[in-house]
């Protein structure tokens, strides 16, 4: 199951970014509701290899589920 960035938990560090071995993880427009940059995961590319979830130093800015009501997509 693809893994989500729960937008406005994200504070757009995005050490995610460059560890994604298949570059699904996207900026997003704006700001979220923190004032930071944030990210998004490609759900149709994600290859559910954790990587991400292991490198976020954010608590809880990423799971391990596919969920489109918590991650807003642009
Ligand atoms: S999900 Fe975590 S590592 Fe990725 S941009 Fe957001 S805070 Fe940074
Ligand atoms: S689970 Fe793996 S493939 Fe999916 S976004 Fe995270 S690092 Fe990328």
């Amino acid at each position: 199951m693809p893994h989500t960035i729960v937008t406005h938990v994200c504070e757009g560090v995005a050490d995610c970014v460059d560890a994604c071995p298949v570059a699904c993880i996207n900026p997003g427009p704006g700001k979220n509701n923190k004032g930071t940059e944030w990210y998004w995961i490609d759900f149709s590319t994600c290859i559910d290899c954790g990587i991400c979830l292991q490198v976020c130093p954010v608590e809880g800015a990423i799971i391990p589920e596919e969920r489109p009501d918590l991650q807003e997509t642009p």
